[in-house]
């Protein structure tokens, strides 16, 4: 049986996200989505609120588990016997840095393969840096994330207010 692990901090979840979990899922017996726990990055989205989204992305389909983890990710892949670790590439600057992250997680763990799937056309741009600055500017985000998505970060960003310094404005703004 091959278990994999699809890591990652879904702040939020987005369609490019579920694209990869998708295609994943139909490669191995069962696909655990494992959302950090305890960020390094300054997110919008709680731990909780973002395991929850998931959670309901993904209710319907059997083969994908969704959980919170923390501390290093082929540590985590290796305490459930987790052989793969699939990640999603999408331009030249993502494989730059998933390839330096292979080598490194390789070197602590040999027994989990990385596997990188090539993002599908349309989702190329999409990531949720962008999805929540369009959001935050008050954009329509319904082609880029599910309904229940839109609607927690619409409530969320209302609740923090213009001002939030949680959702810098980067590019889309000017
Ligand atoms: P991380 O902080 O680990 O990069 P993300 O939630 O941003 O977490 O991304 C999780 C995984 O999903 C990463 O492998 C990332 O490259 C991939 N990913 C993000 N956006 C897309 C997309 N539009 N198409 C395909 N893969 C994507």
């Amino acid at each position: 049986m091959i278990k994999a692990v699809f890591p990652g901090s879904f702040d939020p979840i987005h369609n490019g996200h579920i694209d990869i979990a998708n295609r994943a899922s139909k490669l191995v017996d069962e696909l655990v989505i494992a959302v950090y726990d305890k960020p390094l990055k300054n997110f919008l989205l709680s731990p909780e609120e973002r395991i929850s989204l998931v959670q309901s992305v993904f209710e319907e389909n059997p083969r994908i588990k969704v959980t919170g983890y923390s501390g290093l990710t082929v540590n985590y892949c290796e305490s459930i016997g987790a052989q793969v670790m699939f990640r999603g590439l999408r331009v030249f600057s993502d494989f730059e840095y998933e390839f330096r992250m292979a080598l490194a997680n390789h070197r602590l763990t040999p027994n989990v393969e990385v596997v990188a799937l090539i993002t599908s056309e349309e989702h190329t741009f999409l990531s949720s840096s962008t999805v929540r600055e369009i959001a935050s500017l008050g954009g329509d985000i319904s082609t880029m994330v599910p309904p229940i998505v839109e609607k927690m970060l619409k409530k969320k960003l209302s609740s923090l207010g213009e001002n939030n310094v949680i959702v810098p404005g980067q590019a889309l703004r000017d």
